[in-house]
C-alpha cells in the first residue's frame, strides 16, 4: 500500500469504488469517468507504478491481469472490447499505479 495512491486506497476499501470483481491478486471497478458503456479498470493490488517499472518477477502477475479483464469479459458475454494501458505520463498514465482499461460497447 502506497500512501496517496488512489488505487491503492480503493484496493484497502479506504475509498469507495463500484467494485466489479476481486480476488487476492486483482481488484476490477468501474471507471469514474467512463469512456463507453463499459470501462473497468483492472487492477493488480501490487501497487507497481506502470508497466516501465515491472520487472522480470512480475511476468506471472502481468499474464494473470490480461486473463483477469478476459475472465471478467466473458462473464458479461461481450462480443468483443478493447484493452488498454497507458504507460507513464507521456502515455497518458494519470494514475501512478498500474492498471488495464477493458473498454467495451456494451455493458
Ligand atoms: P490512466 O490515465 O492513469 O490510464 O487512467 C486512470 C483512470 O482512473 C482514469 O480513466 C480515471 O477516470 C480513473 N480514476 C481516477 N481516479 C479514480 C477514482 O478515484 N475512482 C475510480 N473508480 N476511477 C478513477
Ligand atoms: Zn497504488
Amino acid at each position: 500500500m502506497h500512501e496517496d495512491c488512489v488505487f491503492c486506497k480503493i484496493i484497502a476499501k479506504e475509498l469507495p469504488a463500484d467494485m466489479e470483481y476481486e480476488d487476492e491478486k486483482f481488484a476490477v471497478f468501474k471507471d469514474i469517468k467512463p469512456v463507453a458503456p463499459l470501462h473497468l479498470l483492472c487492477v493488480p493490488k501490487k501497487h507497481i507504478v506502470s508497466l516501465s517499472h515491472a520487472t522480470e518477477a512480475d511476468r506471472g502477475l502481468l499474464g494473470d491481469l490480461l486473463l483477469t479483464a478476459q475472465k471478467v469479459a466473458s462473464g458479461k458475454r461481450l462480443p468483443g472490447y478493447k484493452i488498454a494501458m497507458n504507460v507513464n505520463r507521456e502515455g497518458g498514465q494519470v494514475v501512478d499505479h498500474m492498471h488495464l482499461h477493458l473498454i467495451g460497447t456494451i455493458e
